[in-house]
């Protein structure tokens, strides 16, 4: 039985057809990478995984007549792996005068993008990640985003941090077609977190700010996380946003479910 208080979802994993050859290029390709002593597989530099999901709101109680006939969102749970996000200044040392990003993918969010453009993170004692996507629109600052994985591969201690929150966090070196710049910090784990409009968090409850749970079930490998920050705004479209090791701790290319909770009103089977 679901709770007034869950957002009860079911996903329709789609398997698309391209993402599937992709996967399997990756896994058995060139894209397979020696790094250090460590061997990692260079999953693909964007890679989403993106599942439709059939969200219902049972058993919630709107509270005024538009809620109830309103269409639910739709939740979308992505993987984003190692990514860079450059300022302008830095697109222009790393490939050229006068160059700016050239959008290959557009991401499930409004206006951003994977650039076709990647550049070589290089870490301490030389370690290196060959081919880093970028993903535009440039920024204000740069900042590198990668996975526990990647940073213990690069040998690069980096903190978990939210978005823009770079203050004292370590640097590494970016190695372009044209040149290279050494970022002094901007290399964090990005915290897990769950993008949407404010329309979405009214109907959750919860506000800009706020910390919520997502709950992937998946065969033997069902995980509950805590602590996603909750950013609400005008433009999002629902989508929650983890990195390369939490998807794969959750398997989420397997899950049958996924869930958003309020941290406060855990589901029923917990009370
Ligand atoms: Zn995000």
């Amino acid at each position: 039985m679901l709770t007034s208080d869950a957002l009860r979802v079911t996903i329709e994993i789609e398997r698309f057809p391209e993402l599937k050859r992709q996967h399997l290029e990756k896994e058995s390709s060139a894209m397979i990478q020696a790094v250090s002593e460590s061997t990692v597989v260079d999953r693909k530099l964007v890679e989403r995984v993106v599942r439709r999901v059939v969200l219902s709101h049972l058993g919630m109680a709107p509270s005024s007549s538009s809620e109830r006939t309103s269409r639910p969102s739709e939740l979308v749970v992505s993987i984003s792996a190692r990514h860079v996000h450059l300022t302008d200044e830095h697109v222009e040392i790393l490939f050229g005068k006068g160059h700016t990003l050239t959008p290959d993918k557009p991401l499930y969010q409004e206006g951003f993008y994977a650039a076709k453009e990647t550049v070589m993170i290089v870490g301490p004692r030389r370690r290196m990640l060959p081919t880093v996507r970028i993903l535009g629109p440039t920024r204000s600052y740069s900042q590198v985003e990668l996975a526990l994985t990647d940073a213990i591969s690069l040998g690069i201690d980096a903190p978990v941090r939210h978005s823009g929150d770079i203050d004292g966090t370590p640097g590494c070196v970016l190695v372009g077609p044209a040149g290279a710049v050494e970022l002094d910090r901007g290399v964090i784990r990005a915290a897990r977190h769950v993008h949407m409009h404010v329309r979405d968090a009214e109907r959750f409850g919860v506000q800009n700010g706020d910390t919520m749970h997502l709950r992937v079930r998946s065969p033997l490998c069902s995980v509950l996380f805590e602590d996603l920050l909750v950013r609400a705004d005008d433009q999002s479209k629902l989508e929650v946003h983890i990195d390369t090791d939490e998807g794969n701790a959750c398997n989420l290319d397997a899950a049958t479910e996924v869930e958003l909770l309020r941290p406060d009103r855990p589901c029923r089977c917990q009370q």
